[in-house]
């Protein structure tokens, strides 16, 4: 079955009285003990608000940070437990372990309303591990799970892919119920002409993507550094800009299977070139269009924006990851903000992923112009590239 086939809601689960097990993704930025983004944390709000007028006990799990291998204080979830207090408007007890005795005493004991949160998973290697018996163990502590950690569902992790299996009704929670609807929507059967806008800064970590979308969509819009390794295998010279020159002849197929399958590709025609890629390069800025041989390539050009702008306005459906250029330079973000300016005035489908391309909208204040803003990341990638889902595999179909 598709990963992005429809899955179980909780909102088609019975909850009454029952005790909930609801994998979030509260990775979140710590400065000490200190919250410094709650973003992932207020986008839970809405699934626990449900769970808890179904009238369950909600017990929410998640990894934070890369602890090694066991505790570490520095890694504790207990500061996102405050925070997430104070937008329920309620008391968020943080447990300390998720497979202790004590742990499994304390939320047999819950009443409907009650919300803890478990330690970090990740101070059992177990959870990275799939490992079943430690599944088994945060099996017992709850009666119903679902899954809202869109983030981490690209990996076999025990709380999301072995867990999940020990439920009859595992299900989806609001966040990811949304992104299996759009990226289902974008990847199974999306209107066209479906164009994809793909920047950043390497073809390597992008190659899988671009291989897997090729048979999906009508157009692909290259931009940021990438584009340069492109235009290199087309035979073009770009100075010093950032290539991969081994990767040339992979370009080379994607290009050929491209034309195959009639998929247009298209490439900057002209470039921002400056002397470095920093704040204090800004000034050394000229517009290039075709080759060149000094200096490197920032950001796409005007002509770029526009014949990119002009696909976009005539796309059903987009998708956008990754800048058009060194987007954290203000002089080199123009290319990038032209993009999610097009992608917002579109009547398409539109879904944005990856940090950068949200960044930018958001810089932009164009995010509630889109569509869909994936949470995704790496997951998002993965999905995309047609690789093995295990997070959402394990959540039972709709209907
Ligand atoms: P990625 O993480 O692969 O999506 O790449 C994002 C990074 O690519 C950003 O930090 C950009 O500054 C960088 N980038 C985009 N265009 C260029 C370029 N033309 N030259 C160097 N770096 C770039």
């Amino acid at each position: 079955m598709s990963p992005v086939s429809p899955k179980l809601s909780i909102r088609d689960l019975q909850l009454d009285g029952r005790r909930l097990f609801l994998r979030v993704d509260y990775n979140v930025p710590l400065d000490g003990s200190r919250v410094t983004d709650d973003t992932r944390i207020r986008e839970t709000v809405p699934t626990i608000r449900l769970a808890l007028e179904k009238g369950a006990a909600v017990i929410l799990a998640s990894h934070l940070g890369r602890p090694k291998g066991g505790p570490d204080p520095k890694y504790s979830t207990k500061p996102v437990a405050a925070v997430l207090a104070s937008h329920l408007g309620r008391p968020v007890e943080a447990l300390g372990d998720c497979v202790s005795e004590e742990t499994l005493t304390r939320c047999k004991a819950l009443s409907p309303g009650d919300v803890v949160l478990l330690e970090n998973l990740r101070f059992h290697p177990e959870e990275q591990k799939g490992d079943e018996g430690f599944a088994k163990k945060l099996a017992a502590l709850a009666h119903e799970y679902a899954n809202d950690a869109f983030g981490t569902c690209h990996r076999a992790d025990a709380s999301v892919s072995a867990l999940p299996r020990l439920f009859p009704r595992p299900s989806a929670g609001l966040l990811i119920e949304r992104e299996v609807k759009a990226l289902g929507r974008l990847l199974r059967d999306p209107e066209r002409p479906f164009v994809a806008v793909l920047g950043g800064a390497k073809v390597s970590d992008k190659l899988p993507v671009l291989k897997g979308l090729l048979p999906k969509v009508d157009t692909m819009l290259i931009g940021g550094a990438m584009a340069y390794t492109f235009l290199l295998a087309e035979g073009q010279r770009a100075g010093g800009s950032r290539v991969e020159p081994e990767l040339v002849d992979d370009v080379r197929s994607l290009l050929a299977d491209a034309k195959q399958r009639n998929v247009t590709i298209q490439l900057p025609i002209d470039h921002v070139v400056a002397s470095g890629i920093t704040a204090a390069d800004a000034g050394s800025a000229r517009v290039v269009a075709g080759v060149f041989d000094e200096g490197l390539g920032v950001d796409i050009g005007p002509a770029t924006r526009e014949a990119y702008a002009a696909t976009l306005a005539k796309a059903r459906s987009i998708l956008w990851n990754g800048p058009m250029g060194v987007f954290e330079v203000q002089g080199f973000a123009g290319g990038t903000h032209a993009v999610a300016a097009a992608v917002a005035a579109s009547q398409a489908f539109s879904v944005v992923g990856g940090g950068d391309s949200i960044a930018a909208l958001n810089q932009a204040g164009l995010a509630s112009e889109v569509s869909h803003v994936s949470t995704g990341g790496g997951a998002l990638l993965e999905l995309l590239a047609g690789e093995e889902m295990p997070g959402l595999e394990a959540l039972a179909p709709a209907g």
